[in-house]
């Protein structure tokens, strides 16, 4: 029959340049994880070349010849050949825009400034970085012209991350997380009760917290032998298909919880990826519905199962066997010290309460930025005078300000909302999930994740990106999102920890 005909030579077609993705992707995993400091540059340039060959297959009149060829069968094809088709030609058209040579030149730029930003980073110098950051920048706004926008220049990478997504929506909705946030905020500076972390800081041996690190990710059930976990400087998961699916983390000897919930964290989008449909191979389809969606995986693990009190009262008996230090605590001050909340400078270690104000704070700077309403030059003290507005903190350096995240280095603007939906997508899920089995967080406290990964492989993971974000939701919890349920949450949580109403 002509469509199986067509259908299996596209697949071939996207399985030769799924080989070229992950070769490029693995050389990316080496360069963060085990590249010696002299061996940058020339790496860039094999990306260079590989990323131009993998630009020359999707930009293919091969291509235009599977979309005209295969459009007339689209009445005839089953969902995931409908949306594969969809996907293609969403992403061939938006590529073709951009000039090959304009593309080659980015990826090479793009390597050389993470290399620059890990540089100024260590050095705690933000000039190292700057005029990386300025070439970057200048590119994605040349991009946005090929690209085309309607109201804000801005709308046209959100869309990138998360289709549909503008600015007009998401200030509606930052507006409301960020009343919410520090509605709950207010209340706790308030509250009498006064926590006790300070046994979660002192000397934590890096191989212990390594081997702790690899217990607690196959307990969430992450499956080791079809994933690995190293080290970075920026935690991070990439990976080849969904049998090798590689974490990374970060150990600081001086403290407990980083290293642990960056791992569980990344372990979240691990899961995802993992359990994504062996059906979906060469489809294109393969991977998350949406950087949100994603997110949406990784922070449910790391915040709303691991910070639960149900988590806590497994993993504390764990931490004990593994560090003496924590001997005497009891499960109300370990549950209480995971939920501390106070106003800081790092994202990453924010606390899941004010963790969305570190998010909003750059996504006004991206749109100001991107729209050209302010120059690289002027980013850190309007990064400095925001974090003392939203937060009351104001970096000391730059290393704890402006350098802190490596976004910026590889042109990632438009990703940050991400984190930020995620939380809002992964409550609105939880709901669903009490909602339809009220009991299920009590074996969490034996350390059984089981039913909650199984309940999460069927409505989330095992769809990949066959569904857009918009109709994922819309499946799992019978409605779109509303960042009513993230609120919700924040207020039951914290309002009992901080014994407030
Ligand atoms: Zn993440």
């Amino acid at each position: 029959m002509e469509l199986k005909y067509k259908i299996d030579e596209l697949k071939s077609y996207l399985g030769q340049h799924e080989k070229l993705v992950q070769a490029i992707g693995l050389i990316y995993w080496d360069m963060r994880t085990n590249i010696p400091s002299k061996a940058g540059e020339s790496r860039a340039k094999v990306l260079e070349y590989l990323s131009g060959e993998s630009f020359k297959m999707i930009t293919s009149p091969k291509i235009e010849e599977f979309i005209k060829d295969l459009t007339p069968y689209k009445n005839e094809m089953s969902l995931i050949e409908k949306r594969m088709l969809e996907e293609l030609e969403r992403n061939y058209n938006e590529t073709k825009k951009i000039p090959e040579d304009k593309y080659v030149a980015y990826v090479g730029l793009c390597s050389n400034s993470e290399l620059a930003w890990e540089k100024a980073k260590d050095a705690n110098d933000f000039e190292i970085f700057k005029p990386y950051l300025e070439k970057v920048v200048e590119f994605q706004k040349e991009f946005i012209e090929y690209w085309g926008y309607k109201d804000d220049k801005y709308d046209t990478l959100l869309d990138k991350y998360e289709l549909g997504l503008t600015t007009e929506k998401l200030d509606k909705i930052f507006s409301e997380l960020r009343d919410g946030i520090l509605e709950v905020l207010n209340k706790i500076k308030e509250s009498k009760k006064k926590l006790n972390r300070d046994f979660l800081y002192g000397h934590f041996d890096a191989n212990k917290q390594k081997d702790l690190s690899l217990y607690i990710l196959e307990k969430i059930g992450f499956d080791m032998e079809a994933g690995r976990l190293d080290v970075s400087v920026h935690p991070f998961t990439t990976n080849f298909g969904n049998k090798d699916v590689r974490l990374t983390t970060n150990y600081h000897e001086d403290e407990f919880t980083s290293a642990l919930f960056s791992t569980i964290h990344e372990g979240g989008h691990g899961i995802y990826e993992q359990n994504i449909s062996d059906d979906l191979e060469c489809t294109g389809l393969q991977t998350g519905a949406s950087m949100a969606i994603h997110e949406s995986q990784s922070r449910f693990y790391e915040n709303i199962l691991g910070r639960s009190k149900g988590f806590c009262s497994y993993l504390l008996p764990v931490a004990k066997k593994y560090f003496e230090d924590f001997k005497d605590v009891t499960l109300d001050e370990f549950y209480e010290a995971m939920n501390y909340v106070e106003t800081s400078l790092i994202r990453t270690e924010a606390d899941e309460l004010t963790y969305g104000l570190h998010i909003i704070i750059r996504y006004e700077i991206e749109k100001e930025l991107i729209n050209g309403r302010i120059s690289v030059s002027e980013l850190k003290d309007l990064w400095n005078k925001k974090y003392k507005e939203y937060l009351g903190v104001e970096p000391k350096n730059d290393a704890e300000g402006i350098l802190q995240d490596m976004h910026w280095s590889d042109g990632s603007f438009g990703y940050f909302p991400s984190y930020a939906l995620g939380n809002l997508y992964g409550a609105q899920m939880f709901n669903t999930l009490l909602k339809e089995n009220p009991n299920i967080m009590e074996e969490v406290k034996n350390g059984n994740l089981t039913e909650i990964t199984k309940w999460l492989n069927e409505k989330v993971h095992f769809h990949g990106a066959i569904y857009t974000p918009e109709e994922l939701i819309k499946r799992v919890t019978g409605e779109e999102l509303n960042p009513k349920y993230f609120i919700d949450y924040l207020k039951n949580k914290y309002y009992k920890i901080y014994d407030v109403e």
